[in-house]
C-alpha cells in the first residue's frame, strides 16, 4: 500500500512593524542574529527605557482608573511603587536598568515626603521623565482612553509569491496600539471634541492637516491612535521620523479591520523624553533648529536661550513649558492615500526579509544572505561586530557606547 506523505503545515509568517521591520531596516544581519537566532541584545539601553515608560504609563492609567487619584501625583508616594513594579517585570525578562538613568534600590516607605523631588537621591532621569509624563499628560490623556494595549492582526498577500520558494502565499501584519481613544465631533453629547477643555484635544483642533482630514469625513465619532515613545522628537529628515508616521498609518489599517472600529482620524505620538531633555537631547534640538530640521515652532526667547548655550554641561538653557509640550506631541492625520503607501512599503520590506530567508534556506552563508549595513553608532553597540564581515579587522576602531 502506498502511504501518502503528510503535507507541509500551512504556516503564515508573522511580521510586526516595530519588532521586525524597523529592526531589519536598522541592520539586516543584526536582525537575523537577534530575531531569527533568538539571541536578545546585551546592551538594550534604549529598549529598556522604551519598555519602562510604556509599562509605567499603562500602570499609571490603571491606577488612575481604579483610584481616580487627583493630579499632580506625588513621585515618592504614588509613582515610585509603579516604577519598582515595572523594573521587576523587566528584570524577569532580562532587561536591567542602566544605573545612570534609574536607581535600582527600593525606596523606603519611611522616606516618603522627606525629600523634594528634584533633590531625591532615588530619582534619576528615567524617574523624572516618568513623573513628568504622568503629571503633564496624564490629566488630559487618561480621561480620553477607551482601551489600552490593543493587539492587532491583518493578513496580506505575500509579495512576489512563488509557489516553489515562498514560505506562504500570505503573511500576517501584527501590532499593538498603546492607547485608543474615541471622540464625538459635532455632537453635543458626552465626549464632544469641541467642548473639551483638554490640552490634547486642543492640539488636535489646532492642527491644520487634522482639520483638513475632518472636512472629508461624514461620521461624527472617530478614533485616535496613541503611541508613547521613550525618545526625543526625531529630526524631520530622519528615517525614524518617517517610520513613526508609517507605524501609525499601518496601525490604522490594522485597526480598521476590527469589527468594533470607528473611523480613525489621527494618530498621536508622544515623545516623552522631550519633557525632561538630557544634555545630549538639548544639543540635538539645537542642531535641528540651526539646520531647519524641526517641525515645531520656537519662540524668540526659547531660541535665544538655546542658541546662546555653548553646550556647557553644568548649565541647562531654560526652555518654556510650552516649547517642551509642543515638542513632545506629534499629530499624524490619517489619510487614505498615505495608508496605501505605508502598506506598499511594508510589503516591500517583508519581501526583502523573505528573500534573505530563502537565500539562507538554499545554502547561502548567513553573512552573504543578509546585508551587513548600519550606522556607526548601531555597529558600536552591536553584539555581533566580532563576527560581522563589515567590521572584521576593524574592531579597535569601535568607541565604547
Ligand atoms: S556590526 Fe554593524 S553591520 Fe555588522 S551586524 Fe552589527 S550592526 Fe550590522
Amino acid at each position: 500500500m502506498h502511504l501518502k506523505s503528510r503535507s507541509k503545515p500551512y504556516i503564515i509568517p508573522e511580521y510586526s512593524l516595530t519588532g521586525d521591520l524597523l529592526s531589519f531596516l536598522t541592520c539586516n544581519l543584526q536582525y537575523r542574529y537577534q530575531n531569527k537566532g533568538t539571541l536578545p541584545p546585551s546592551m538594550p539601553i534604549q529598549l529598556w527605557f522604551g519598555e519602562f515608560i510604556h509599562g509605567v504609563m499603562e500602570e499609571a492609567y490603571l491606577k488612575w482608573e481604579e483610584e481616580k487619584l487627583e493630579f499632580p501625583w506625588q513621585w515618592d508616594k504614588d509613582i515610585r511603587p509603579i516604577e519598582e513594579m515595572i523594573d521587576q517585570r523587566l528584570r524577569s525578562r532580562g532587561l536591567f536598568p542602566p544605573s545612570k538613568q534609574y536607581c535600582p534600590e527600593h525606596f523606603p516607605e519611611e522616606k516618603i515626603g522627606v525629600y523634594e523631588f528634584g533633590d531625591n537621591p532615588y530619582a534619576r532621569i528615567a524617574s523624572a521623565r516618568a513623573e513628568r509624563s504622568i503629571n503633564v499628560w496624564g490629566p488630559y490623556l487618561f480621561p480620553l482612553i477607551d482601551s489600552s494595549e490593543i493587539r492587532l492582526k491583518g493578513i496580506r498577500d505575500m509579495p512576489n509569491y512563488d509557489k516553489k520558494h515562498s514560505r506562504s502565499n500570505h503573511y500576517s501584519v501584527n501590532g499593538v496600539i498603546d492607547v485608543l481613544s474615541s471622540f464625538k465631533i459635532n455632537n453635543s453629547t458626552q465626549r464632544t471634541i469641541d467642548s473639551y477643555q483638554n490640552t490634547i484635544v486642543q492640539y488636535l483642533q489646532k492642527d491644520k492637516s487634522f482639520r483638513e482630514v475632518l472636512k472629508n469625513k461624514i461620521d461624527n465619532e472617530y478614533e485616535v491612535i496613541i503611541d508613547y515613545k521613550g525618545m526625543r522628537r526625531p529630526s524631520t529628515d530622519s528615517e525614524t521620523y518617517k517610520q513613526h508616521e508609517w507605524q501609525i498609518l499601518t496601525y490604522s489599517w490594522l485597526r480598521e479591520q476590527q469589527k468594533d472600529a470607528k473611523p480613525i482620524a489621527a494618530g498621536i505620538v508622544f515623545y516623552l523624553n522631550e519633557l525632561v531633555p538630557s544634555i545630549i537631547d538639548l544639543k540635538l534640538i539645537k542642531e535641528d533648529i540651526v539646520n531647519g530640521k524641526t517641525d515645531v515652532e520656537i519662540s524668540k526667547k526659547d531660541k535665544e536661550s538655546l542658541l546662546e548655550w555653548d553646550g556647557n554641561e553644568n548649565y541647562y538653557p531654560t526652555l518654556s513649558d510650552k516649547f517642551r509640550l509642543d515638542r513632545s506631541i506629534r499629530i499624524i492625520p490619517i489619510q487614505k492615500d498615505k495608508i496605501e503607501g505605508s502598506l506598499k512599503e511594508f510589503d516591500s520590506v517583508v519581501n526583502q526579509i523573505e528573500s534573505s530567508l530563502i537565500k539562507e534556506q538554499e545554502g547561502i552563508k548567513i553573512g552573504d544572505a543578509w546585508k551587513a549595513e548600519a550606522e556607526q553608532r548601531t555597529c558600536d553597540a552591536c553584539d555581533f561586530k566580532t563576527i560581522c564581515q563589515k567590521n572584521k579587522g576593524n574592531i579597535e576602531n569601535f568607541t565604547v557606547p
